[in-house]
């Protein structure tokens, strides 16, 4: 059975936010842009998206493959009501970093898949002691989404929150904690949207003349 606790057991790559629903949120890449990339197509790709992370084991992404494949009209809808959630989340992450309050509608949207969830928790015995798991009316195909809401809630109310950034980049959107010793982590990654914002930097300083000499540049063509 699945075990669950509200901080995070399983390290999530902090190149992808550092946790679960941030994973999640940032499976859209270049969100800003005019042409965003999605790898999550559907729910299959979700769960192998969970796997590649290292948020489930094994043998849970097979059980939930074969679960998809034999009652395909219920993974898709489950795998709606995941984006519905990624989605809401995106909004509520952005405004919690920028200091700004969420619409209520995202609000609603988290406490509702969370809601679902935890009524289906409960403790049981494990090997060290007690666990939080899913109880026999749990397994599904929704409980890795509600894994992902717990995950929202547990960034929502811990110290996480204060660590929440986005970053910068002009279409990039990522939301990430921001684990570095000095708490100046800037850029979702200093390869990418760091390296991109440098070169343009770079590229404006030495090629375009702003203001009235962009116009210059421009009668200048033949
Ligand atoms: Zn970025």
């Amino acid at each position: 059975m699945k075990i669950t606790t509200l901080t995070p057991t399983r390290p999530v790559p902090r190149a992808l936010g550092g946790r679960l629903c941030l994973a999640i949120v940032n499976s859209v890449l270049w969100r800003r842009s005019d042409s965003p990339d999605d790898l999550l197509g559907d729910y299959p790709t979700f769960v192998g998206y969970l796997r590649e992370l290292g948020c489930i084991d094994q043998p849970d992404h097979d059980a939930l493959l074969t679960s998809a494949a034999s009652r395909p009209a219920e993974a898709g809808a489950a795998f709606d009501r995941l984006i519905e959630l990624r989605e809401s989340l995106f909004r509520l992450f952005s405004a919690a970093a920028a200091g700004d309050q969420p619409a209520p509608a995202d609000l609603d949207a988290l406490n509702i898949t969370f809601g679902h969830g935890v009524r289906l928790l409960a403790v049981q015995p494990s090997p060290g002691g007690y666990a939080l798991t899913w109880g026999p009316a749990g397994p599904g195909m929704d409980w890795p989404i509600w894994e992902v809401a717990v995950s929202a809630v547990a960034v929502l109310g811990s110290d996480d929150l204060t660590a929440l950034k986005q970053c910068p980049g002009e279409s990039c959107g990522w939301l990430f904690i921001d684990e570095s010793r000095g708490q100046n982590r800037r850029w979702c990654s200093s390869r990418l949207c760091g390296n991109r914002d440098r070169v343009k930097r770079h590229y404006q300083r030495t090629h375009e003349l702003p203001g009235k000499d962009s116009v210059s540049l421009a009668q200048r063509r033949p």
